[in-house]
């Protein structure tokens, strides 16, 4: 038997957290459990700490440490709460940090694992879209590895195996479309945020699910492709599979077209990374092509979701521009979840924020946290209420 490997789920207690968690469940004796954190949720971090004999559980926020140090009182397992407390955690060796908080919120963490040269198994990818090059350079600088998460990417990730990246022409990232593909641009106006949290494919956290309906998330996936796998922007681009079988498409200079296909399921993704280089086992499905019966595709359409467009013209900005779109979309998805402005609202909110100009390229991490602050700052201004 091979000795446990030590792993840390930063985010644990939302949807990635949970579907990494159900893994090490079923591989219990396979997995030592060194960090999990959460936003607050003190009940269901404890709950979690204590099944799986965490050695630290941590509330980013501060305020919900005495509900959580109650709650672990007697256990031995440590609690901890605040800004440092989480990035402290995420610096604690593991073979493997889970990168699963949701928002730029979770850069510092991130940051802080790939600086000690971690195996980071990257869900978060609002942080890598905010930090772009000063991210990639701090891959390189401490050699930590990175492994994609995103479905998308998990499947262009594995369809580069054994290939050189200079042999690609073309990486086509899949889009379900979300919820909201076939509506007309007036039904769009009028979305609620219970329409759009409602994924057809996915379960999700409500933040990404209302991406999906925008098709910021495709976008973000844009710029997150764009750092992961170095072909251009020209060699990037999105196409629309409502099915969601086929994950993602690497196409190469001989005219052979590697896919990863999958059942809708975020284990699929999480057990590769936690896995590889091997493979290990996940409840899920096989794979019934026959039942499915159908995989169709079609062009994305740029005038009824343009957060594409926005997302492929920041990433050939570069500098602050994906930190700024990103920030911008987060504040922006929030107002609207919150009621406070239309569904169609979201990507104008990114669009005129990204318009006002942009601050000099961020150099490192406390840059881009400012670049962050500064572009929240300027989204909330820019909404005014619209019903
Ligand atoms: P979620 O909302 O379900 O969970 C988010 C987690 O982050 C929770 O544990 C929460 O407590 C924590 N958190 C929230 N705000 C925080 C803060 N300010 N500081 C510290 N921790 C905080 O989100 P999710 O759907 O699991 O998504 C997590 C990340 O994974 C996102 O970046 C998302 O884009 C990405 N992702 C998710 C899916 C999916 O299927 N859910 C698929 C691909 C990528
Ligand atoms: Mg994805």
């Amino acid at each position: 038997m091979t000795a446990p490997r030590s792993i840390s789920v930063l985010g644990a207690t939302g949807s990635i957290g949970a579907s990494t968690l159900d893994l090490v469940r079923r591989n219990r004796a396979d997995w030592q459990v060194v960090a999990l954190t959460a936003n607050c949720q003190a009940k269901e971090l404890t709950a979690l700490a204590r099944e799986f004999g965490a050695s630290v559980a941590v509330v980013a926020d501060e305020s919900c440490l005495p509900e959580l140090r109650e709650a672990l009182a007697g256990s031995g397992i440590e609690a901890a709460g605040g800004a440092a407390a989480l990035v402290e955690a995420a610096t604690r060796p593991a073979d493997v940090t889970v990168a699963a908080i949701v928002g730029c919120a979770g850069l510092a963490p991130t940051m802080a694992a790939i600086e000690k040269g971690r195996t980071v198994a990257l869900a978060n990818k609002e942080a890598l879209v905010s930090a772009g090059e000063v991210m990639t350079a701090a891959v390189a600088r401490s050699g930590a590895t990175l492994l994609p998460v995103d479905s998308e990417h998990n499947a262009i990730f594995q369809c580069l195996s054994g290939n050189s990246i200079a042999d690609v022409r073309w990486i086509t990232l899949t889009a379900s479309g979300g919820p909201f593909r076939d509506w007309s641009l007036e039904r769009l106006q009028a979305a609620t945020p219970a329409e759009a949290v409602k994924h057809p494919n996915w379960s999700m956290g409500a933040k990404i699910s209302v991406d999906s309906a925008t098709m910021m998330n495709k976008g973000l996936e844009f710029i997150e492709a764009f750092h992961l796998f170095p072909v251009g922007v020209e060699r990037l681009r999105i196409i629309v599979h409502p099915q969601s079988i086929v994950h993602s498409m690497v196409e190469y200079r001989d005219g052979s077209t590697l896919a990863q296909l999958g059942p809708s399921d975020m284990r699929v993704p999480i057990a590769s990374a936690l896995a590889y280089p091997a493979r290990m086992n996940t409840p899920c499905a096989p794979l019934d092509l026959a039942a499915i019966g159908e995989l169709t595709f079609r062009q994305p359409d740029e005038v009824r979701f343009p957060a594409t467009r926005l997302a492929r013209e920041a990433a050939v900005a570069g500098g602050a521009a994906p930190a700024v779109l990103n920030a911008a979309n987060e504040i922006a998805v929030a107002a609207f979840l919150d009621g406070q402005i239309a569904f169609t609202r979201i990507v104008q909110c990114a669009d005129s924020v990204l318009s006002r100009g942009l601050p000099p390229p961020p150099a490192s991490l406390d840059e881009v946290i400012a670049v962050d602050l500064e572009a929240r700052i300027r989204a909330r201004e820019t909404m005014e209420p619209v019903r």
